[in-house]
């Protein structure tokens, strides 16, 4: 009986200790949780800016460097850095410094170069830009910021043919523009899917270099669309195949042909390149209704990036210049840069006179 008792009040005693210990766990951690509540509290988040960079591609990140140079009070939103180069695995041979480097390296020096400054990026889509008195609402997929100054740079998108194929050959024989990638291709057979103009361009650029190209047309004929039609059509070392639908682009390790509907009859071409020009889209939906587009709703800029609205400026493939291009869409961003803080400090001393004068 005696025994019995002892043995209850230890197992009450251990039960109790066990108890004790969870509640100290408890508190413990719920000191923690409010120390780091504290912490993050503590950080002030910051949402307004002098200005704000959308987009980080060669002119973003060009913009950047010159803003955080002049220790401007901005940050950059971006869904990625390196935009389009970042995807380019062919070699660029037309940016001044190098004879010879990919796309890939490139954007890895400019990123090394952009990181090398205490610049904030926002890894967040822009949706939508409000214009208010004294600045802008950036509205993002999951914050809204302030600035009274902004530069857009979110480039643009190739369309695609979402074919077999077409993803897995680029940069070994699939490429999306004949500026950058046509010396590649020196004797060789290639395709240039997509008869507009882009594609007309491709092909008056490539007669030159290739032995043979085929252009491709999903249409019943290739439209007059200026001067480099009559030359393509006319050119002894093209062969325009109308009503023909690409199926798929098939290769090794490299592009070896592709696959095509003619007619309602398939059949394969050989070829070792193929260049596709079915268009673009420029990244600007989100400015559609604030800001001035063309047809082909790129952004529209004078000389010095300035758009349709004051304290929006614009740089890069996202805007109406004719050539989009690395180098020159570096220039271009530092332009743009030059342009917005002009603004800002033209703002500043508007404001001062307006405190003077009260
Ligand atoms: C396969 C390929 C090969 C090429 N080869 C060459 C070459 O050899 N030589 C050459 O000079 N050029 C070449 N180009 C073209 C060159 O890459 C572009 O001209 C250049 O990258 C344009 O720079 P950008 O900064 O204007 O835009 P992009 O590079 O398109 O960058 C746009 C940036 O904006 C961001 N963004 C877009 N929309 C939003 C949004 N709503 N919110 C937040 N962020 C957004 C994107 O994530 C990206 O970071 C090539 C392009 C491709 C695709």
């Amino acid at each position: 009986m005696v025994l019995k008792t002892f043995g209850y009040k230890i197992k009450l005693f251990f039960q109790f200790m066990k108890f004790a210990f969870r509640y100290w766990k408890t508190l413990g951690s719920l000191e923690q949780t409010k120390l780091q509540k504290k912490e993050i509290t503590s950080k002030p988040v910051k949402d307004k800016y002098d200005l704000i960079i959308i987009g980080c591609g060669p002119a973003g990140l060009a913009a950047g460097i010159y803003a955080a140079r002049q220790r401007l009070d901005f940050c950059v939103i971006s869904k990625d850095i390196g935009g389009q180069t970042k995807i380019n695995t062919y070699p660029i041979e037309n940016y001044l410094g190098y004879h010879y480097i990919t796309g890939v390296e490139l954007e890895q020096k400019f990123e090394e170069h952009f990181r090398s400054f205490d610049i904030e990026v926002k890894y967040e889509t822009v949706n939508k830009i409000e214009a208010g008195k004294e600045g802008f609402n950036v509205l993002t997929d999951s914050s809204t910021y302030f600035s009274k100054a902004l530069i857009i740079a979110t480039g643009r998108v190739n369309k695609t043919l979402n074919i077999p194929g077409e993803l897995d050959y680029i940069g070994r024989g699939v490429s999306f523009c004949a500026h950058c990638d046509a010396p590649l291709f020196k004797d060789k057979v290639v395709a240039v899917i997509g008869g507009g103009r882009s594609g007309l361009d491709a092909a008056s650029q490539l007669v030159n270099i290739a032995s043979k190209v085929y252009l491709i047309e999903i249409a019943d004929e290739i439209k007059q669309l200026g001067p480099s039609t009559d030359f393509v059509r006319n050119h002894p070392k093209v062969e325009i195949l109308t009503k023909t639908k690409t199926l798929e682009i098939f290769g090794d390790q490299i592009v070896k042909g592709i696959r095509i509907s003619q007619d309602g009859k398939e059949r394969k071409i050989s070829v070792d390149g193929v260049f596709i020009n079915v268009g673009y889209k420029p990244s600007t939906d989100f400015v559609k209704g604030l800001l001035k587009l063309n047809d082909r709703d790129e952004i529209v800029i004078d000389k010095n990036n300035h758009t349709s609205v004051s304290g929006i400026f614009a740089a890069g493939d996202c805007t109406d210049i004719s050539e989009k291009q690395v180098i020159v869409a570096a220039g271009e961003g530092a332009k743009a840069f030059i342009a917005a803080s002009e603004y800002l400090t033209k703002l500043k001393s508007k404001k001062k006179e307006i405190i003077k004068t009260v």
